[in-house]
């Protein structure tokens, strides 16, 4: 559903973001936002699907004009087979693992996945009698090491949900490859980056997911998840979408739209300005690391430079050994972040964070605690000065 007054020529993500998601035919730039159940018919012919002109739209459930601009945008992004949208970002994760998945089946999930995620998984997977093995972030090639002949999925985040390590996707999907009929599903959660500076399906995934509660829609109001399936997958996706009775509100559809047609230029400033931060927090005294995939001293930085186009405006640092009283000296007096969950909004936001209780994998091993910061579109020199004060007051308490 793309805007076709002429066959559009080869363009770039961020003309796509322009110029897709139309309804064809149309003369507004913008989609109706239909509220609808009922969808009405001509004829019981055409109800029964034997009608010259078959319909259109059959239950509002089914699909109306809003939610197909949606989704054919994000295919387009992703590059997918096809787009299905959830009422999150946790229930597309969730819908798309029951998707790939039945009872007696083994997932491989990698450690430090979001954490609502890992609550699916030991939660209702393992209540329909799905098995999940967590993995190593940095396992590699040798993730086909860890694959039972009943393993159907293995499911990404990069990079990884508050420590941002970045699992190597390319060298993950090859070696599944090896495994040629008994090759599982690569799922990944691309919330971090977007289509617009990593595209999953060109690098072996079969299915991307995004939170688009976050970058696509931009201005922390509505939730909304995106899942975007390649051919391997798009089938089971789409049927067992419909089987659980998934749909999403018309008005958070076209909050996402509508913030979709920003997104590259939002983008291009929370990552200009997360990495001016970020580099200056690693000159201040009071941090020890800063968790940024982009700057040379992450250790995974050379994937992030080989398949990303750019870096996003959430990341963390691990701040020096000090007390939880120091910590929340620093978070509480805070003036320009707020403290809340979420992120990717127009609004910076701080979080402590707390990894060592959520891996099973392999430990959270850092020498003090962890601070996750989302840069929003403030002025960066602003922000710094608030993250000044408030490092001041940590260091003054010790
Ligand atoms: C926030 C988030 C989600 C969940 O999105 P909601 O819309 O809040 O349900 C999923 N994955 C990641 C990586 C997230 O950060």
């Amino acid at each position: 559903m793309t805007d076709s007054r002429n066959a559009s020529p080869a363009t770039s993500p961020m003309t796509r973001l322009a110029h897709g998601g139309r309804v064809e035919g149309s003369p507004f730039v913008n989609p109706p936002v239909v509220h609808a159940s009922t969808v009405l018919f001509e004829s019981v012919a055409q109800m029964k699907g034997k009608s010259a002109t078959p319909a259109r739209y059959t239950y509002g459930r089914r699909g109306t004009p809003t939610s197909e601009t949606l989704e054919a945008l994000i295919t387009e992004l992703e590059g997918a087979e096809g787009t299905v949208l959830t009422p999150s970002g946790a229930s597309a994760c969730v819908v798309a693992l029951m998707a790939v998945l039945k009872t007696g089946d083994h997932v491989l999930m990698i450690d430090g996945v979001y954490g609502p995620t890992r609550a699916a998984c030991d939660g209702i997977l393992k209540r329909f009698g799905i098995e999940t093995t967590y993995f190593d972030p940095h396992v590699g090639a040798g993730v086909v090491d860890l694959v039972r002949p009943n393993t159907r999925a293995v499911f990404l985040e990069s990079p990884a949900s508050l420590t941002f390590e970045m699992p190597d996707v390319a060298a993950i999907t090859r070696a599944l490859d090896g495994l040629g009929a008994a090759r599982p599903i690569v799922l990944i959660d691309n919330t971090w980056a977007t289509p617009l500076f990593y595209r999953p399906l060109d690098h072996g995934v079969d299915v991307s997911i995004m939170a688009a509660t976050k970058y696509v829609v931009g201005h922390s109001d509505a939730l909304i998840g995106t899942i975007a399936a390649g051919p391997r997958a798009w089938a089971k996706i789409k049927s067992t979408h419909g089987d659980l009775g998934m749909f999403t509100g018309p008005d958070d559809m076209y909050l996402a739209l509508r913030g979709a047609r920003t997104m590259a230029v939002r983008l291009a400033h929370h990552q200009e300005s997360a990495l001016t931060i970020a580099r200056w927090l690693e000159t201040r005294p009071e941090v020890s690391r800063v968790l940024h995939p982009a700057l040379p001293s992450h250790p995974d930085h050379a994937i992030w430079k080989r398949d990303f186009e750019g870096a996003s405006g959430l990341f963390s640092i691990v701040l020096k050994p000090c007390s939880e009283e120091a910590v929340a000296a620093f978070l509480d007096g805070l003036a320009l972040f707020g403290l809340g969950y979420s992120w990717g909004g127009y609004e910076s936001l701080a979080i402590p964070a707390f990894p060592s209780a959520i891996r099973t994998a392999v430990p959270w091993v850092a020498e003090g605690p962890v601070v996750r910061l989302q840069i929003g579109l403030e002025a960066t020199e602003d922000l710094i000065a608030d993250l000044a004060a408030g490092l001041d007051r940590l260091a003054a308490r010790g």
